[in-house]
């Protein structure tokens, strides 16, 4: 079958949830028997986000295969329940250096290169990359940034050249746009949309489709009127109020008719029913009345909450699966001191350190972890949280205040957390951590085991340090254990605390494998532990 291509671009304004539209449009199509990928075309001119502060960026989501991408493929993994790859994420920056070593190669036989059609013919390669790694009926492909950006219109050039390429049937383009609402006239104005049709139009690109977000009711007459002056078949423009649940967006697509009228404009074979049952059920869960938990997340990008949004996810789908309503206390780990750890933490049912790198807040993180364990309180440490769980009982059991991680300290005498031995000659900060899924073998009978019902399980990770060997043995005659390890027993990646409710760490990244409708199972833990000690029966979601 030859594949189709929807293809996403932004209008008016950006933030408006371009990747969760592409992202749940992809669940439509999945419902109906169809597979799915999912591609973003990241404008900017890094490599990959991985050395972006997630001040400038939020989260880097990392996938099986290392590739540290862009947090909207979380969007998309979430939804989709498919494991992305590589080339599902792109950016300027990889598709200029792609193209500058060919140049020095030699293999443009003394071309001029310019963006039309060197850059361009890069970019339509790497979307077709997606097709072969991923053998998908259908790719969505998320232009990032919004139409007008200067960045990124080599990637919109391409996109309208594979409509040439591919025909009319098998190319599709679903324009975002921004509906603003005037209070001082109470109305909505769809003149900013008009305008970013237009724009979008001049460079050759007609929308197939417009989805236009609001966050007030959007009526018929608003639609006809965008209808007629973007040249939208009306029952193209699909008016998506905010919602107030995310894993609610797939079922008002769907409702809007949006499914159907997809399939039919590509020609595709619908080969089953969609079954929204699941959907349906998280959200009528997500929005009665539950008891609630809370959470402290000790990290210090906690301003910018998409830092960790894939966390944030994990801990709400873990929740809803044991019948509550977790609420989240943002903690800045720079904040969290010694003296202040009661006030801050005492109330809070729960504690997650999440992953982070330098030494700002580090103390606070390990503060943290203390107050965890001396208090019995439920903790979850990923990655950095592991190790900052493991500072703190180096620093409990030698009695010594400056065991650290070498990171932070290269002269400390208890070095608990170390470089890996593979990354002591590296010098490049991009793309050189130990990244992606590896395999770890679960001690029987430990919490890990009981959590993952399993003893062999892979998990996703982002890191550069590990938990020293040396300390192995002192840790576990103090009660630490280690029941995660990688099948040659030479790396630690889980932690346990013995004579504690839970206080587990991670080495590596659980929370980019949790899905809505399949909580990951650490996540799951955790809040069942927090369940316990909050003295709430849990009642689980059975879906
Ligand atoms: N900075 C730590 C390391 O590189 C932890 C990384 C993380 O939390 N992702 O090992």
């Amino acid at each position: 079958m030859t594949t189709k291509y929807i293809f996403f671009t932004g209008g008016v304004v950006s933030s408006v949830g371009k990747g969760v539209t592409a992202a749940a449009l992809g669940r439509l199509l999945k419902e109906r028997g169809i597979s799915v990928a999912v591609q973003k075309l990241d404008p900017y001119i890094n490599v990959d986000p991985g050395t972006m502060s997630p001040y400038q960026h939020g989260e880097v989501f990392v996938l099986d295969d290392g590739a540290e991408t862009d947090l909207d493929l979380g969007h998309y993994e979430r939804f989709i329940d498919n494991r992305l790859n590589r080339a599902c994420n792109i950016t300027t920056g990889q598709v200029y250096a792609e193209v500058i070593s060919k140049e020095r190669r030699g293999d443009y036989l003394g071309g001029t290169i310019q963006v039309i059609p060197h850059i361009t013919n890069e970019i339509k390669h790497r979307i077709g990359m997606v097709t072969k790694t991923t053998n998908a009926d259908v790719v969505l492909v998320e232009v990032g940034g919004t139409v007008g950006d200067i960045e990124s219109l080599p990637f919109l050039e391409s996109i309208r050249q594979l409509r040439s390429d591919l025909g009319r049937k098998n190319t599709m383009y679903i324009h975002v746009t921004w509906l603003p609402y005037i209070s001082a006239t109470d109305e909505i104005k769809t003149k900013p949309t008009q305008h970013s049709v237009r724009e979008l139009r001049s460079i050759g690109i007609t929308p197939d489709m417009i989805i236009a977000r609001s966050d007030t009711p959007v009526d018929e007459s608003l639609r006809e009127k965008i209808a007629l002056f973007c040249d939208v078949n009306k029952k193209a423009v699909v008016p998506m109020v905010t919602a107030p649940i995310l894993y609610e967006v797939p079922l008002l697509l769907e409702k809007a008719g949006v499914g159907d009228y997809v399939l039919k404009r590509l020609h595709l074979q619908q080969t089953k029913e969609p079954d929204w049952r699941i959907w349906q059920q998280l959200v009528s869960e997500t929005s009665c009345e539950k008891p609630s938990v809370c959470v402290a997340l000790v990290g210090k990008y906690v301003e910018l909450h998409d830092a960790y949004l894939s966390v944030r996810e994990s801990l709400k789908h873990a929740a809803l699966h044991n019948g509550v309503e977790v609420n989240i206390k943002w903690i800045h780990s720079a904040e969290v001191t010694p003296e202040n750890a009661k006030e801050l933490l005492s109330e809070v049912d729960g504690i997650l350190v999440p992953g982070g790198f330098g030494s700002r807040g580090v103390e606070g993180k390990i503060t943290a972890a203390r107050y965890a364990r001396e208090n019995k309180i439920p903790y979850l440490g990923l990655c950095l949280g592991m190790q900052c769980m493991a500072i703190d009982f180096a620093r409990h059991i030698f009695n010594d205040q400056t065991a650290d991680s070498a990171e932070f300290n290269h002269s400390t005498k208890y070095p608990v957390i170390n470089l890996m031995l593979e990354q002591r000659n590296i010098t490049d900060m991009g793309g050189t951590m130990r990244l992606g899924l590896y395999p770890c073998k679960l001690l029987p009978g430990s919490k890990a085991a009981l959590a993952y019902q399993s003893e062999h399980v892979e998990e996703r990770h982002r890191h550069r340090f590990e938990f020293n060997n040396e300390y192995r043995k002192t840790f576990e005659e103090h009660g630490m254990l280690f029941s995660g390890v990688s099948p040659d027993e030479m790396l630690v990646e889980i932690a346990e605390l013995k004579d504690h409710p839970f206080m587990v760490g991670t080495q590596f990244h659980p929370e980019f494998l949790s899905r809505p409708n399949r909580p990951h199972p650490l996540f799951m833990s955790f809040m069942d532990a927090i369940c316990v000690q909050a003295e709430i029966e849990p009642v689980k979601l059975i879906i």
